[in-house]
Parts: C-alpha cells; structure tokens; sequence
C-alpha cells in the first residue's frame, strides 16, 4: 500500500477540514474549497463533492486545492500535519539506493583521506629529518627549508592527528560533512606547504 493510500484510509475529510477551522457534522455545508455561501459541500465514504464547481475528490485532493499545491507536496502535508510518519515502498526503495550511494561516496573519502594521510606522514619525517640534521649554528645561519620545518611542523601534526581521527571515524554517515570538510582543508594546507618546499628546491 502506498503512502498515498494510507493517508486517505486514516485521515477522515472531516479532520481535515477542522484544520481550516470548518466543522462537518454530515449533511451538506458551504464549500470551504470554493468559500461558496451555498450548501454545496458534502462528504460521503471519505470522498467530498461540491456540487458547485470543486467536483469530487479524495483527503489528497482536498489539501491539493486548499494550499494550491500539488499531489506529492499535499501527501507530504499531510504526513507531517499528522505526524503518519509514513513512508510508501518507491520511498523506502530510494532510501536503499541512497544508502549505497553513501556507502560508495565514504569509501571514496576513505580512500582519499588515507592518501592523504600517507602524504603528511611522508612530509612530517621529511620535517623530522631536516630538524635534526639542519639544525643551525647561530639564529643568523638558519636555512630556509630549516626555519620552514620548523614553523610548520606543528600544524602539519595538528592535520596528521585530525586525518588520523577522522580516518577512523569516516564511516560514521553523520560525520560525513565535517570529514569532508577536514579533508578538504588538509588538502589546501598540503598543496601551500608543497608550493612552499618547491621554492627551496
Ligand atoms: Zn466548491
């Protein structure tokens, strides 16, 4: 059974109508969908009529017309408007779609991140090995690529560290913007510091 189906099974016209503040009690009233002054309107096994203009229609078609909108958006209002909670089986085929499609686009990251990881391991010994092997006499005979492992050492552990946090947590779906966003800044980070080496090369 499709959502759809089951909104017009469990939501009687009559509640319906009470949300636009119109009472029904049977019999027939004046048409709230065209506000006409005559007893036009009436409801019978769940299907309104107006035998004015509106013609007939379901719960669906009702809160098409009130809200002017259309069938999918109306069965979304409706849902919600009564907490249903409903979900048709085309949906819950897509939920399955878009969970593969995830499971997919985190293992890309995944792969990406651990790239990446292994280029800031590689630059962090690189900065290790210069530190310890350049260290300078005097303040005033610091090499250039000494002074810039020196100054960059740091953050570039502070991005190994959240690259290895996050390389553990990436396959939590939740975290996955804040993952992405991480990786993509460690990315820029990696491309300034890569530009910055080249220039003592
Ligand atoms: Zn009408």
């Amino acid at each position: 059974m499709t959502r759809s189906q089951r909104i017009k099974e469990l939501i009687p016209l009559s509640m319906a109508l009470e949300y636009y503040g119109v009472k029904y009690n049977g019999g027939r009233i004046p048409c709230p969908i065209h506000q006409g002054k005559h007893n036009n309107f009436s409801i019978k096994n769940n299907i309104y009529t107006c035998f004015s203009q509106c013609g007939t229609g379901s719960v669906i078609d009702f809160v098409m017309l009130m809200e002017s909108t259309d069938f999918k958006h109306a069965v979304d209002i409706l849902d919600k408007r009564y907490n249903l909670c409903l979900q048709d089986i085309k949906s819950s085929r897509e939920q399955i779609i878009r969970q593969k499609e995830n499971r997919e686009k985190i293992a890309r990251l995944k792969n990406s991140i651990d790239k990446l990881y292994n280029k800031f391991c590689y630059y962090s010994r690189l900065f290790e090995g210069i530190i310890a092997k350049e260290r300078p006499s005097s303040f005033d005979n610091m090499s250039g690529i000494y002074l810039l492992a020196l100054q960059e050492h740091t953050t570039l552990n502070h991005y190994l560290d959240s690259l290895f946090f996050n390389r553990l947590n990436v396959l939590n779906e939740e975290k996955f913007r804040d993952i992405l966003f991480y990786f993509n800044d460690g990315k820029k980070y990696l491309k300034r510091l890569e530009d910055k080496i080249n220039e003592y090369r």
